[in-house]
């Protein structure tokens, strides 16, 4: 059994992650933790939820890494990086779901996972995990004469864009056509743009309301068009492909690993 931190306890989705972690047989929750100005510090971890467990939302990280097997981190980047180093010093595997880190940080990332078991994936449902695969393989059959264009859709209080999802979803396709996403995306369009590059890879970012999370890659040929879509209604998708990595890395001792690996669609 895997005796789990959550961080970011007060967030949307450290709520998800919380409610997923109680009612979850098959884990242990360890601690809940946030930043040390959080309102809710000092509040049982399953009090939003109607149901006490007895663990008491805390900052004190130092106490909630002794006997912890996993710390699962939706947060921001930069209490990501130190949380990823203080469970490299403790030996604690992590769960990544937080998005918006640079290319340097995500080195930094895979640097720590040479000591510690790290699943990172900016989305962590099964079905844009999926998606992701599909997306790989259209791109290889619509090589040649197809558009790749990626529109997402997320809620007024997302602070990244494109989202990370979108991000993956464009290196995959990137990848399936031998090309590299940091020279061929092009992030929105304003103004006289010219005539399409057939050679880039578009984004489209769109803000509003409470939409938990929409992407389509769409294949823009002559006479036809391919839309590969993936919309999530509910952020406990992602608390419980979070909480399935979590599971993942029992027994493993270190290594980089994103959900294609913990679903075994490699
Ligand atoms: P949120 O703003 O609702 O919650 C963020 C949490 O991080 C809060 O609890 C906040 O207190 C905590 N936090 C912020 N700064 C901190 C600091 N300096 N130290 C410690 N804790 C700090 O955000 P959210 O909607 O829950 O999303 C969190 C992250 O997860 C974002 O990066 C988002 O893009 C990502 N996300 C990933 C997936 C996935 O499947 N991988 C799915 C949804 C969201």
């Amino acid at each position: 059994m895997q005796n789990v931190i959550i961080v970011g306890s007060s967030g949307r989705m450290g709520h998800a992650l919380l409610e997923a972690a109680i009612n979850d047989p098959e884990l242990k929750l360890h601690a809940a933790l946030d930043r040390a100005d959080c309102p809710q510090l000092g509040k049982d971890a399953g009090e939003l939820l109607g149901a006490h467990c007895g663990i008491k939302i805390s900052a004190d990280l130092q106490t909630a890494l002794q006997g912890a097997n996993v710390l699962v981190d939706f947060t921001r980047p930069e209490p990501s990086l130190a949380y990823l180093e203080a469970c490299r010093q403790a030996g604690v595997g992590m769960v990544i779901g937080t998005t918006g880190f640079t290319p340097a940080q995500k080195e930094t990332i895979a640097a720590a996972a040479k000591d510690i078991p790290i699943v990172f994936a900016p989305n962590m449902s099964v079905g844009v995990t999926l998606l992701i695969n599909l997306v790989q393989s259209a791109a290889k059959v619509l090589s040649e004469g197809y558009d790749i264009e990626i529109i997402e859709a997320h809620h007024r209080h997302k602070v990244d864009a494109p989202s990370g999802t979108a991000l993956r979803l464009g290196e995959a396709a990137a990848a399936a056509l031998g090309r590299d996403l940091a020279q061929c995306a092009v992030y929105g369009r304003e103004g006289v743009t010219g005539e399409r590059d057939p050679s880039t890879i578009g984004f489209a970012t769109v803000r509003g309301g409470d939409v938990v999370g929409d992407h389509t890659v769409l294949f823009a040929g002559i006479g036809e068009r391919v839309e590969l879509t993936h919309k999530a209604s509910s952020r406990a998708t992602f608390a419980l492909g979070a909480l399935r990595a979590a599971k993942f890395l029992a027994g493993k001792k270190n290594g980089l690993f994103d959900m294609q690996d913990v679903l075994a669609l490699r």
